[in-house]
């Protein structure tokens, strides 16, 4: 039952690292700053090696890899597409709002890697386990440099608007 649910949690997450990747392109190319196009653009890469770890973990499992749709990520990305409708081109509200919906995904990423790790060391799957603290690494990682990019002038200009 466990493996079954292993599996399921593996099948969700990989629609929504494949979502996540068509959406991010729509993200960037809404956004004004510099730093956070970049910043987008720098986990598109990132995206796709997780995207190839999560296949690695199918065949681990001996499973053929296969996505399920994820409700949460389609909901999340969304809101962020949604922001974009509602906020004005060009300005620095609407990054404030772009950063603050990325970091709901990053967290719904930590969310299930963090669960993916432990999971996996209490099922004795130590090269699964490995595997996913790799993505949740990147996942904790990509949340702080939002945050660094709104504590870095977006915010205060944000304000200024
Ligand atoms: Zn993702
Ligand atoms: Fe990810
Ligand atoms: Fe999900
Ligand atoms: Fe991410």
């Amino acid at each position: 039952m466990l493996e079954k649910f292993l599996l399921d949690s593996l099948k969700d997450i990989y629609w929504a690292e494949k979502h996540l990747l068509k959406a991010l392109p729509k993200l960037t190319k809404a956004a004004t700053s510099p730093e956070l196009k970049q910043a987008f653009t720098n986990h598109v890469e990132v995206t796709q090696e997780q995207i190839a770890r999560l296949d690695q973990a199918f065949e681990l499992l001996g499973k053929k890899a296969q996505a399920k749709k994820c409700d949460a990520m389609e909901g999340i990305t969304k809101e962020a597409e949604g922001i974009i409708e509602e906020t004005e081109k060009g300005t620095k509200t609407r990054d404030v709002a772009l950063i603050m919906a990325c970091q709901k995904v990053e967290h719904y990423e930590i969310a299930t890697y963090g669960g993916l790790v432990q999971l996996t060391k209490t099922m004795g799957k130590n090269e699964l386990s490995e595997l996913f603290a790799q993505t949740l690494a990147e996942e904790k990682e990509a949340d702080q440099i939002l945050t660094d990019v709104a504590e870095n002038n977006i915010n205060i200009q944000a304000q200024a608007e």
